[in-house]
């Protein structure tokens, strides 16, 4: 399996400095910034630094260190925003969207954060 990165994408410009984004955490491989049109009251988007195109694309060939990372930067934000499971926080919803069937929209491999209300059924028709 191979996947093709275009660095022309608008995550690769934030990463790059060259756009600037609301930055929440950032860690030396992750990156968490604001949705810039959110669609709960917390929306935040984590992205890896490094150059992988979807979840899977990630999975398969970053390394371990920024794997971990990754996850435990989603489990503190999740703590830090005050939509985790714990202490009677209410939760949240964790989306990535992967391709044409995902209807992904920047080919920067990234994790929604949704919470901050109910946020109903998870998928809708169509
Ligand atoms: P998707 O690729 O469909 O999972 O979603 C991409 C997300 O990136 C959308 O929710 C956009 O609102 C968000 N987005 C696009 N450009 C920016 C930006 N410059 N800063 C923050 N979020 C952005």
């Amino acid at each position: 399996m191979s996947f093709d990165y275009d660095d022309q994408n608008i995550f690769a410009k934030i990463l790059r400095g060259e756009i600037p984004n609301q930055t929440v955490l950032e860690t030396e491989y992750t990156l968490a910034f604001r949705d810039i049109n959110p669609q709960a009251p917390v929306h935040v988007l984590v992205i890896p630094k490094g150059a992988y195109v979807t979840y899977d694309h990630f999975a398969a060939e970053a390394d371990d260190v920024e794997i971990l990372d990754f996850t435990r930067v989603v489990g503190k934000l999740c703590a830090d925003l005050g939509v985790s499971t714990g202490r009677g926080d209410g939760g949240h919803r964790l989306i990535t969207n992967a391709g044409r069937d995902g209807v992904q929209e920047v080919p920067h491999m990234h994790v929604h954060i949704l919470g901050g209300r109910g946020l109903g059924r998870m998928l809708t028709a169509g």
